[in-house]
């Protein structure tokens, strides 16, 4: 019965944002994805950034695209025709790569130019879940994922600086809620790259419960070795490295993800 919400015909959109890079956005809506998909769960991720960082993580090669989220969001093909697997069960992606970039120019003035991702999107069926790996800046492609989602989750390095700008990405999201997409939540903060050894990162902890409330996830996503070769390898950590601490945290990161989005479809 808690799943009801999930399982009917709209997917749950869900953005991976924060405009600083390097903070495991990418990481962090791969290894979901996964995670989401070997649950039995139909996953779309779309490729967001121009650097295309997510469709090489799952072993596509970027260059030489035919169809990608460019062709979705300039109108040149519609979201069918850019879909293609990943070669897993369930899960799917619509790739980027550098072209992705002319879509911020060449969409400039055109008309509804931050609703290109939410209208096609709107014509996909089929999915459960449809993740986006947002770009490091909070311009239109951010715009385009965030008018798209339901839900966003802000993953954020365990590290002092990791905390600038996180004013302005609540204050941008605020925004999008206020006078473009009502129904945008967020999900929740999910902390990575966490080194048990500092005492910096309580300090960060707190810090960010200033910003967002009650919402940062229980499961700290560690820093590891592991985590960072497995998109080398084009494979998620649990393909590349199953019993490792990165995997089992995906693993319970995903399961938190589930419960929180579920809690959230029944509460409503
Ligand atoms: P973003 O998408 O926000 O720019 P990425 O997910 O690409 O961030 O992560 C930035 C870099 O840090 C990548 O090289 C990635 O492999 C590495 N990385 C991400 N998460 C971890 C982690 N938990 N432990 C170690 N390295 C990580
Ligand atoms: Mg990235």
């Amino acid at each position: 019965m808690a799943m009801a919400a999930i399982s009917s015909s709209e997917p749950y959109i869900l953005a991976l944002a924060n405009q600083k890079g390097g903070v495991g956005k990418t990481t962090t809506a791969v290894n979901l994805a996964g995670e989401l998909a070997s649950r039995g769960q139909q996953v779309l991720l779309v490729d967001c950034d121009p650097q295309g960082n997510a469709t090489t993580s799952l072993g596509v090669a970027k260059r030489d695209l035919r169809f990608s989220t460019y062709e979705v969001l300039v109108g040149i093909a519609g979201l069918d025709r850019s879909i293609r697997s990943t070669g897993r069960d369930g899960l799917d992606i619509v790739p980027a790569n550098e072209h992705l970039a002319g879509a911020m120019v060449e969409l400039v003035s055109a008309e509804r130019r931050e609703w290109r991702l939410a209208d096609a999107l709107s014509q996909v069926a089929g999915y459960d879940w449809v993740v986006l790996d947002c770009p490091p800046s909070l311009g239109l492609l951010t715009l385009n994922a965030l008018c798209a989602a339901r839900g966003v989750i802000v993953p954020l390095q365990c590290e002092y600086l990791a905390l600038e700008g996180l004013a302005q990405l609540k204050g941008t999201i605020d925004r999008v809620r206020d006078h473009l997409n009502p129904r945008l939540t967020i999900v929740g903060v999910v902390m990575t790259m966490f080194d048990g050894r500092t005492n910096l990162a309580q300090q960060v902890v707190e810090e960010v419960r200033r910003y967002f409330p009650q919402r940062i996830f229980n499961t700290l996503i560690p820093r590891s070795v592991r985590i960072s070769e497995a998109p080398s390898y084009g494979r998620t950590i649990a393909e590349y490295d199953p019993s490792s601490r990165g995997a089992q945290a995906y693993a319970a990161f995903a399961d938190e993800v589930m419960r929180r989005i579920d809690r959230q479809a029944v509460a409503r």
